[in-house]
């Protein structure tokens, strides 16, 4: 097991990351930025130290400051949770170079799943159903209308280096697409420095339903079951729960054996999710994220698994020590992303939290570093803490979750509490009823 873990990253996944450190026994070093020197991973770490100013690209992006904090503190392994440096190989390969074990999956992995071109190739490769469209990279005018007409108009445009849902830009006819083209190309250039793009047939009314995985890296994998992110607001996921309302048991254990199967293909090494839309009874691949999600808890409440526990026995090159048969699904469970916002123009509220009083009882669940006199920075995201909540089946879930909402106190600041108030109390929510245009048509319905 390692001596020493570092965890690269900040707010509620630092805390949430330490947690299970100090439950293995192992000692931690939190790293910080100088706007986050009160942060609550910082007090609670075993050691600590300072990386930068507060711009993330001076601090917890900055490569050479985390491995001088290795070498001071002696940590020899990273975790480094989601966003930042998750995803990026090239850190992977530098941590393993001067023989620090990044708790994650192997570079090449993570390389091949980062471009979304070779991911659905591989994807696609490994048996895994994707959405229909080019093959790989469309070049020209002529290319795109021939691929087009094959898979029928609407059609999406999309960005080969993608993310945030940038580069993308749907044709509803043929009239459409040369514009799409040249704008999604644009905009790709603007946003990637790479404007290489690739089509897809465009889903008028998918959710957005993900695979947990968890491998060893030997061959052996499981899934974990589902996530239901289909309520979403610019393609940011804003609540998400497990079981999906909309699968059942064998829908399930089918998409979730192709998925296992291909990662026991692919020897994947430690968590990873595997995103689809889903349409009419059908999965369609979208893209596979190689790091633990913000969303994970909902699924450590339904399988009683502790994932980062699980990344770490694994990163230190344990046995997967479960087969698919042990993994049994208790209840149901929703997640709220309680974000620093104006809850209804979203727009950030940083500043001093007077009053904090989060909710408690059978089956919650809060993780996140605010407290009572915490001040929340300007320069991060504005995830202030996700609310969990379990029950024996959807509707106690609901019920538990409006309770807890009313319960919930985050003075003086604005957050998306009252949001969530709202959408529990919404027909379609109570009966599982959306899909990932939903929230955004819901919103612009209440401001008119
Ligand atoms: P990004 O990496 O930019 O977030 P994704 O491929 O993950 O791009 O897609 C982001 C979102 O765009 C999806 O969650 C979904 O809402 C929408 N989307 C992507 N592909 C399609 C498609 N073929 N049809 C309809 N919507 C899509």
């Amino acid at each position: 097991m390692f001596s020493k873990i570092l965890i690269a990253n900040r707010g509620e996944i630092a805390l949430r990351i330490l947690r299970a450190c100090k439950e293995l026994g192992i000692p931690t070093v939190a790293v910080h930025s100088t706007a986050d020197a009160d942060a609550m991973h910082v007090r609670l770490a075993d050691e600590s130290v300072c990386i930068g100013p507060p711009a993330a690209r001076d601090s917890y992006l900055n490569i050479p400051q985390l491995l001088a904090a290795c070498e001071i503190t002696g940590a020899d392994a990273v975790h480094p949770g989601y966003g930042f440096l998750s995803e990026n190989a090239r850190f992977a390969e530098i941590l393993e170079a001067h023989n620090i074990e990044f708790i994650g999956p192997t570079a090449e992995h993570i390389r091949v799943m980062g471009d979304k071109i070779q991911a659905k190739q591989t994807a696609k490769d490994l048996g895994i159903p994707v959405v229909p469209g080019s093959d790989g990279e469309v070049t020209t005018s002529d290319d795109a209308h021939a691929i087009a007409r094959e898979i029928g108009y609407p059609v999406l445009v999309k960005a080969a280096s993608g993310g945030g849902g940038r580069g993308m830009k749907v044709a509803q006819t043929e009239a459409d697409l040369d514009t799409a083209l040249s704008t999604a190309r644009a905009e790709a250039k603007a946003a990637f420095g790479d404007d290489a793009l690739y089509m897809e047939k465009y889903l008028g009314k998918p959710r957005h339903i993900e695979i947990q995985v968890l491998g060893d890296g030997k061959g052996n994998a499981v899934h974990l079951g589902e996530r239901d992110c289909s309520l979403q607001r610019r393609h940011q996921k804003v609540l998400e729960e497990a079981p999906s309302p909309s699968l059942n048991a064998e829908q399930r254990d089918a998409i979730g054996e192709i998925v296992a199967n291909a990662m026991r293909k692919l020897k994947y090494r430690g968590v990873g999710t595997v995103e689809f839309l889903y349409e009419n009874g059908e999965f369609y691949f979208i893209e596979m994220n190689t790091r633990l999600q913000v969303e994970h808890p909902v699924t450590e409440m339904i399988t009683g698994i502790d994932l980062v526990n699980e990344q770490i026995r694994i990163a230190a090159g344990g046995d997967l020590d479960m087969t698919q048969d042990d993994i049994k699904f208790d209840g149901h469970a929703i997640e709220c992303r309680i974000n620093a916002e104006d809850p209804v123009t979203f727009a950030p509220s940083p500043g001093t939290i007077t009053y904090y009083h989060p909710p408690g009882g059978l089956g919650v669940r809060v993780d996140s570093g605010v407290y009572q006199g915490y001040k929340i920075p300007p320069y991060y995201d504005s995830l202030i803490g996700k609310l969990i909540v379990h029950g024996r089946n959807r509707v106690e879930c609901m019920m538990r979750l409006r309770r807890c909402l009313d319960e919930f106190v985050v003075d003086e600041i604005k957050s998306t509490i009252p949001l969530f108030r709202d959408l529990v109390d919404n027909q379609a929510i109570a009966n599982g009823q959306y899909d990932i245009h939903w929230l955004e048509k819901y919103l612009a319905d209440k401001s008119n």
